[in-house]
């Protein structure tokens, strides 16, 4: 069964879905990823290109 996730920005102006599965997903701590989510910890999936749609 093919599952669809919807999500938006903070003000809605921007929406996004991705239907499937995630190639991947994790957490990481680096300082990369720290830095660039202003975070302890950076929560992301991966998905397949054509998976999206804005
Ligand atoms: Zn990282």
């Amino acid at each position: 069964m093919s599952q669809t996730y919807k999500g938006s920005c903070f003000c809605g102006a921007v929406q996004i879905e991705v239907t499937g599965d995630p190639l991947g997903m994790g957490y990481c701590h680096c300082a990369s990823c720290r830095s660039w989510s202003a975070g302890p910890v950076n929560a992301f999936t991966l998905w397949p290109e054509g998976a999206t749609r804005w």
